[in-house]
């Protein structure tokens, strides 16, 4: 399963609640790339580079990151990515990894919540974070890159009927349950 968001949609969160209730391990780039960051790994010094300034780290680096991480014994019988794929390279890479080992996507899962409520959100998250990327300039090239680029890779699950769009907006505990609900939905659809 994937899931996708914009930056502050809650998608990490959901993430790990998804995680908790079936079992299957969350996967996010982000968080991976922060750990490679702060051990100053020569993956975290060139990723730094990238995420200071709310671009996408660049496909080449991020796609093996990826492959090799879904390589992984806790991965082999499902996972959640959480912030991958967000580019059309991405996305024929994963499809290419998941070819690779016979596996399919069950289910595309899309956050959604209105640019004004997720700056909203970033700038509050800002005051008690480390983050070097919840700044207001910043976040608005994140919001950016994610209506330029990451909406049209969404489009491409929705044609393959694997998409389910989820509104991220409000209590968090209702999204879970928005969220499981749409799981549960999908789940059912492709048994019968
Ligand atoms: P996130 O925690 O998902 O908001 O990701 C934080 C930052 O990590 C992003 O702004 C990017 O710089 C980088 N990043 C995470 N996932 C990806 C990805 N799939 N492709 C490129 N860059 C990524």
């Amino acid at each position: 399963m994937l899931i996708i968001g914009p930056p502050g949609s809650g998608k990490g969160t959901q993430a790990e609640r998804i995680s908790g209730c079936l079992g299957v391990v969350a996967i996010s780039t982000g968080d991976i790339f922060r750990d490679n960051v702060r051990r100053r790994t020569p993956l975290g010094v060139e990723a730094g580079k990238y995420m200071d300034n709310g671009d996408f780290v660049p496909d080449s680096v991020t796609n093996s990151m990826v492959r090799d991480r879904l390589q992984q014994q806790d991965a082999r019988e499902g996972f959640l990515l959480d912030g991958y794929p967000r580019t059309a390279g991405q996305v024929d890479e994963l499809d290419g990894i998941l070819a690779g080992e016979g596996q399919e996507l069950a289910l595309v899962l899309q956050l959604t919540a209105d640019d004004e409520e997720l700056v909203r959100r970033l700038l509050g998250r800002a005051k008690d974070s480390d983050r070097s990327d919840d700044n207001e300039k910043v976040i608005q090239h994140r919001l950016d890159l994610y209506h330029g680029q990451t909406e049209a890779i969404v489009a491409r699950y929705a044609e393959r009927g694997i998409l389910a769009k989820v509104d991220g907006t409000g209590d968090i505990d209702e999204v879970t349950d928005r969220v499981m609900g749409a799981i549960e939905t999908a789940m059912a659809a492709s048994v019968n």
